[in-house]
């Protein structure tokens, strides 16, 4: 297999989370909702469990803590606040489920610098009477930087404007102020657990109008028979995360910078996007002069890269993040994203870094032939 580099895309699950899940599917397979008999109050309390560690690492109470299929439909359930004459603010480098929602109703994207930041007090300007929510993640899946959410949240709290996050690619990798928040959403597989499950945090004064309706599960927010094994499986990852998190953020910065170093002085018109400081600890975009993004992945299959958002897979157009941060086209197509995860080393890093030399300088070759 090659090694893998895509860790904002999807980080692989634990084994210790695998481990915790296994006895949800089988031996203790109730519904949390049968509290009528054991299997049912069983499956409750591993339910009730997670939400505890969920809520402890995110700093908020456990009523605040609602169970999703994943980060996507969270978006759109905060999004699902905002109704027709609402305006809503937030930013041109939004994951798509947070843009899309967005596009869909009165928005304002607030311009971001050319390190994607988002200014907070532009987002100030752009608050209208009718602003019924602002949304700014908190990490950039892309070009890893990290919003001044605190602040931004403080002066929405200032204006009476709910503030959502979407702190999918930040949760459990970078410590989070979540005190001004009033919405936030997240996502088991980018933190080393399972796919399909995830989560909203919603403040109690935040009335939440669901999208899915049915038998009244996650009080109302989300109804359908909870994923007990995915839930015990978030729950874990969490408090792996609580532990782990602080050493392995110093580790992959480290290897990051490393690597930024050597390819920037070694490969000619390398040029990196997105922030020196503030950044995802595992994160590297880099654009290449005369390349393409999609004939250098050809050429490095020993690696797993991206060229953008995986999310974003099957949209042949450059990437939306580097247009909003002055990227030129031609150098955006020239665009690989390196997503440092737990189990990368420096020895990879240095294979990767020969590898991608060897392998720039024959694409230049070919086209300059
Ligand atoms: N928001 C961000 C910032 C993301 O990176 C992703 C996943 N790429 C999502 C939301 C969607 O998460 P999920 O896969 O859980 O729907």
């Amino acid at each position: 297999m090659p090694v893998y580099l895509d860790h904002h895309a999807t980080t692989p699950c634990d084994p210790r989370v695998v481990e915790a899940m296994l006895p949800f599917f089988s031996e203790q397979f109730g519904n949390p909702a049968s509290l009528t008999h054991e299997h049912g109050r069983r499956a409750a309390n591993a339910v009730e469990d997670a939400r505890i560690v969920v809520a402890r690492f995110l700093g908020v109470q456990p009523n605040e803590i609602f169970f999703t299929a994943g980060a996507t439909e969270s978006n759109n359930i905060a999004f699902n606040l905002v109704k027709d004459g609402d305006h809503v603010v937030t930013s041109p480098t939004e994951h798509s489920s947070v843009f899309r929602p967005a596009q869909r109703r009165d928005a304002t994207f607030v311009d971001v610098d050319g390190e994607g930041f988002v200014d907070p007090d532009d987002v100030r300007k752009a608050i209208r009477p009718n602003t019924r929510l602002v949304s700014i993640e908190a990490a950039n899946g892309e070009i890893g930087t990290l919003q001044r959410i605190a602040e931004i949240g403080a002066l929405c709290r200032e204006r009476g404007v709910l503030f959502h996050s979407d702190i999918t690619q930040a949760a459990g990798k970078v410590a989070l102020d979540l005190a001004n928040v009033d919405l936030a959403s997240f996502s088991g597989h980018k933190l080393y657990g399972p796919k399909g499950i995830g989560g909203l945090l919603a403040r109690r004064h935040v009335r939440i109008d669901p999208l899915i309706v049915g038998g009244g599960q996650e009080k109302g927010v989300r109804s359908g028979t909870v994923n007990v094994p995915g839930v015990a499986g978030l729950g874990a990852a969490f408090r792996l995360r609580a532990a782990e998190m602080d050493g392995e953020a110093t580790r992959l910065a480290q290897l990051r910078d490393g690597l930024r170093e050597r390819i920037e002085a070694e490969i000619d018109g390398a040029s990196v996007n997105g922030p020196r400081a503030l950044r995802l600890p595992g994160n590297l975009n880099v654009s290449f002069e005369r390349v393409e993004a999609d004939s250098l992945m050809i050429a490095m299959r020993r690696f797993s890269l991206s060229s953008g958002s995986a999310c974003a897979s099957g949209e042949r157009a450059p990437s939306r993040v580097l247009a909003a941060i002055g990227v030129p086209e031609a150098l955006a197509i020239g665009s690989i994203r390196i997503g440092l995860g737990k189990s990368n080393t420096a020895e990879q890093l240095e294979m990767f870094v020969d590898d991608l030399k060897r392998s720039i300088r024959k694409l230049r070759e070919i086209s300059a032939a």
